[in-house]
């Protein structure tokens, strides 16, 4: 992982790439000529106001939602329109939301077992070894033969990262995955994810939580009103901000 690698030119090493990039929803021009291009690796965290667009541009990578106009690609492939190929590109670029969207009448098991046979085409036995695996690994190996509404909030979303993990994705998209978590549980997503960060995994991280984006992100993006405003190194965003959209809402956050 290296920093400043919003400096550099576009390499091999680059695995998303968002080039010129609009999406309205009706009369409103959401996403505004976005660039931003993600090394192998590399942990983004985006931050900005609400209504800036984070989601939509986190929904856009996997295709979640259409663009209008630009081109995105991951590992140098564009997105595919449907069918297989989107299905493989979604479990290529995991996704983990605000509210966790496990699969309510499934277990846990089932949730991180599930995708793995049905998209992986993995055999049932070896993907449950996996699923157990995974499940241990964010701590709720325990946890397996329960069903989510038996689950905190904190175990749920650590279950919501095993799946997305299971599926062997390139990038792991969260979309502030600790902001529907009581404050007790919002440090065991986190670890998770930190332990992710230095494992190499590729993230893009919507969220408020700034100490995490000091100690794990490559590199801030600042959005505001659709626009990627600001980006630059955690220290240098937080300490030395360029924009005034960044100095009044880092003033407002902080
Ligand atoms: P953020 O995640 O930064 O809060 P969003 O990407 O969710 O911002 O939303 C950006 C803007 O797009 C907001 O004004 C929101 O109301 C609008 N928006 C988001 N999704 C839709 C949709 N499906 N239809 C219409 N407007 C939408
Ligand atoms: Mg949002």
């Amino acid at each position: 992982m290296t920093k400043g690698a919003a400096d550099a030119a576009p390499t091999a090493g680059d695995l998303v790439v968002l080039s010129n990039v609009n999406k309205h929803f009706g009369a409103l021009h959401v996403l505004q000529d976005i660039d931003l291009t993600i090394a192998r690796g590399e942990v983004v965290v985006v931050i900005g106001p609400s209504g800036s667009g984070k989601s939509t541009l986190c929904r856009t990578i996997n295709r979640l939602e259409t663009i209008d106009s630009g081109t995105i690609t991951i590992d140098g492939k564009p997105l595919p329109d449907e069918g297989r190929e989107l299905a493989r590109l979604r479990a290529d670029v995991g996704m983990v939301f605000q509210s966790f969207n496990l699969f309510a009448h499934k277990t846990v098991l089932e949730n991180v077992t599930l995708g793995q046979v049905k998209v992986r085409k993995a055999d049932k036995k070896e993907a449950e070894a996996k699923a157990r695996a995974l499940l241990d690994r964010v701590g709720v190996g325990t946890q397996a033969d329960k069903y989510p509404a038996q689950l905190s909030g904190g175990q749920q979303q650590r279950v919501a990262i095993a799946r997305a993990l299971a599926m062997g994705p390139k990038v792991m998209l969260f979309d502030e995955p600790t902001s529907a978590l009581d404050p007790e549980m919002i440090n065991e997503v986190l670890e998770v994810m930190q332990q992710l960060a230095r494992e190499g995994m590729t993230m893009v991280v919507v969220t408020h939580e700034m100490g995490f984006a000091r100690s794990a992100a490559n590199r801030v993006v600042f959005m505001a009103d659709g626009r990627i405003v600001e980006e630059a190194a955690p220290d240098q965003f937080f300490s030395n901000p360029r924009s005034d959209r960044a100095k009044d809402f880092l003033s407002k956050i902080l």
